[in-house]
């Protein structure tokens, strides 16, 4: 039998419009249908809004998502920044904010200041703590997502183990989602741009380097949680560059910002970026080499996985067309022609704030999935949050609706 909540995802995925059009396509009685739909919009998931097209008599009301009156808070946290936002529940960003900020320096001092972020967010769009049904943290290291727990990243010293939830459910008792930070902009991209791909494959190029990947709309984790952990693999084993990772050879080290910035005399992947900008041949040089060199091993990945596109997101992808160039040069003199005639590398159109826009969706999924709409449904209208937190509690609309 459908739920309520199964209705909301047809709305959602645009497969029925209407009343008449959601018993048309799931065989539901009248009845059945005005029961779940009420309960919908009594919880404000959905609105009733304009007209369909019609055939002539009354014409029919469109059901709409409601994305306004439920909030979701995320951070984009980096190895040297720190970006967080509050969107709406269609992931559209109402306030941001974004500072330099180096994760080396743990997690009490960078997640005290998240919280605070979170809160200025809500001051300046006058919106209430109450509004907000779901957070998510994305970072660049492993993570347990069901538990929210650091398991390794080289550039996050002092954070193994430490659940991120804990430092923030004392603020929000809601779903609080941590993701790595490289499958949560693949899923961005593959949301705001590539949604008709069945298979997408996000490489990030910052001060490391990092992959996502999109199957079937869903981020591929692996069997540890850690697909997608390329940088880590030893191209040159004769190299006598030490990686942060302590062996030597890693494409990380050769091919990574930090391994630019080093080679370059410069302090960060930042700076390479504004060498290049500046037209630094050298800088050039080097930049497209590195394309080359890790476009060998996404030779490799695009062979085994076939994705529609490859993106190139991260400091490196602001380098105009060349780091990309040097990935291409590499993906397709060595795969198959058969595997690559239709694959797209692009770089990423959401830019620096791929991260954010992806959490923001991951968070969304969560908060609208069946199984969490027909629980909060279940907790009733004195308790939207739903014994697991699931949903927002019912509130009134907002009376303000400031964006910024
Ligand atoms: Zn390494």
């Amino acid at each position: 039998m459908l739920t309520a909540g199964h209705i909301l995802q047809l709305i959602r995925d645009g497969s029925c419009r209407t009343r008449k059009e959601l018993i048309d396509h799931t065989g539901l009685s009248r009845s059945t249908i005005t029961d779940r739909v009420d309960r919908l919009i009594e919880a404000g998931y959905i609105h009733e809004s304009g007209v369909a097209s019609s055939g002539g008599g009354r014409p029919p009301s469109v059901l709409d998502i409601d994305a306004a009156n439920r909030l979701v808070l995320v951070a984009d946290l980096g190895a040297g920044h720190a970006h967080v936002a509050l969107t709406d529940l269609a992931a559209r960003p109402l306030a941001e904010e974004r500072v330099e900020m180096r994760i080396e320096l743990g997690p009490e001092a960078v997640l005290s200041w998240v919280r605070q972020a979170f809160q200025r967010l809500l001051d300046r769009t006058g919106r209430p703590r109450s509004q907000v049904c779901g957070v998510g943290v994305d970072l660049p290291g492993s993570v347990d997502h069901t538990s929210g727990k650091v398991i390794r990243s080289f550039l996050m010293p002092g954070w193994d183990d430490h659940l991120i939830g804990e430092a923030l459910r004392s603020d929000y008792d809601v779903p609080i989602l941590v993701e790595n930070d490289a499958n949560a902009m693949a899923l961005g991209e593959w949301w705001s741009s590539w949604r008709r791909t069945r298979a997408l494959i996000l490489v990030k190029v910052s001060t490391g380097i990092g992959t996502g990947v999109i199957l079937d709309g869903g981020i591929y984790r692996g069997a540890e949680e850690a697909a997608g952990n390329i940088g880590h693999v030893r191209l040159r084993e004769s190299d006598d560059r030490v990686c942060t990772c302590g062996s030597r050879g890693c494409v990380a080290s050769l091919a990574s910002g930090h391994a630019l910035a080093t080679d370059l005399g410069q302090r960060s992947s930042r700076d390479v970026v504004r060498l290049v900008h500046a037209g630094d041949p050298t800088a050039i040089a080097r930049t497209q080499e590195a394309g080359r060199t890790l476009g060998i091993l996404l030779a490799t990945a695009v062979s085994l996985l076939n994705p529609g596109v490859l993106v190139l997101a991260g400091d490196m992808a602001e380098t105009g067309e060349h780091y990309l160039t040097g990935i291409r040069e590499s993906v397709y003199s060595r795969s198959l022609p058969y595997t690559t005639r239709n694959l797209e590398i692009a770089t990423s159109s959401l830019g620096s704030r791929a991260g954010i826009v992806g959490t923001a969706v991951i968070v969304m999924e969560h908060v609208l999935s069946p199984e969490a709409v027909d629980a909060a449904l279940a907790a009733g209208p004195q308790s939207r949050r739903g014994p697991s937190g699931a949903g927002a509690r019912l509130t009134a609309r907002p009376t303000t609706d400031a964006t910024a």
